[in-house]
């Protein structure tokens, strides 16, 4: 199993955990997206945040997105998942390049700056839920931390790591989630607060050769381990999706497309690219009016 993700509780049912390994993805959004070391450590952070947020969600064809607007030089980042943990996501400027931050690491934050995170999910309902809070870190995962805390009520654990090799590959990507189940004992949650003030960082387990299941097992002790699944980045694009876009637009700015041969549109997550001739697009001026 290349990436994967788990879920699951420990022994005495103190909490729940979700848990991903998305090294693979990591580098696929890196070969798409041609993103620098700081990039794909913050896109990194932000799919495994949002694969584990997908599994969270109750019925199969539900989805969940993130969304980061921020004023520093990568001016935003999205990632959506499904409720199997799939993921896709790209960043507005692949391209930033700034220097490490005082404890020697890519500066996510840095790169991201004061920022607000929108987590969107759609699970049928006729509006989207949406949650939103202004990031108090920028480094993603304390921000995933306070928005469970704020607009969901749950007290989280989110531990995100992403490690660029020096070929610029993602030698390392994953992520866990736990959150306190609402029985849990004051003692078992002291506990867990003690070895999180000990937790060095995930990608030095990753780099040690454990697996993320055990690096669980570092933190919680006994777990049970519910499901484990293949997860990819996966994007959901059509020639259909991109016409409904393109209708979105509105007749005026779809008839000066029209005056184009041929428009060529390209998914933002993936870089597949769809063809319109002007016939096409004659045809959808006439489903906008
Ligand atoms: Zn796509």
């Amino acid at each position: 199993m290349r990436d994967y993700i788990l879920r699951g509780t420990d022994k005495l049912k103190n909490f729940r955990f979700f848990g991903v390994n998305t090294t693979h993805i990591a580098n696929i959004a890196r070969e798409y997206h041609d993103t620098t070391p700081v990039v794909s450590a913050a896109l990194g952070r932000l799919l495994s945040g949002a694969s584990m947020m997908g599994a969270m969600l109750k019925n199969d064809t539900d989805r969940v997105s993130i969304s980061i607007r921020g004023d520093g030089p990568i001016k935003g980042l999205i990632a959506e998942a499904d409720a199997f943990g799939n993921v896709k996501g790209y960043a507005y400027e692949p391209h930033v390049d700034i220097p490490l931050n005082a404890y020697g690491k890519l500066d996510v934050s840095g790169a991201i700056g004061n920022a607000a995170m929108t987590v969107m999910k759609d699970i049928g309902l006729k509006e989207p839920y949406t949650g939103q809070i202004a990031m108090p870190s920028g480094e993603i995962a304390e921000d995933l931390t306070y928005y469970f805390a704020t607009s969901e009520q749950t007290n989280s654990v989110v531990i995100l790591g992403v490690l660029v090799d020096v070929d610029y590959s993602i030698k390392h990507s994953g992520g866990i989630i736990i959150q306190v189940l609402p029985d849990a004992k004051d003692e078992a949650i002291s506990r867990l607060e003690d070895k999180i003030s000990t937790f060095i960082s995930l990608t030095a387990y990753l780099e040690e050769g454990k697996t993320i299941e055990e690096i669980i097992q570092v933190l919680l002790e006994d777990i049970d381990i519910a499901e484990k699944r293949e997860i990819e980045f996966k994007c959901d694009c059509s020639k259909e999706r991109m016409e409904r876009a393109l209708i979105t637009l509105g007749k005026d700015d779809l008839e000066e497309i029209a005056s184009d041969e041929q428009t060529e549109l390209v998914c933002h997550f993936c870089n597949s690219k769809y063809m319109f001739s002007q016939t096409e697009i004659k045809d959808l001026i006439q489903k906008v009016l």
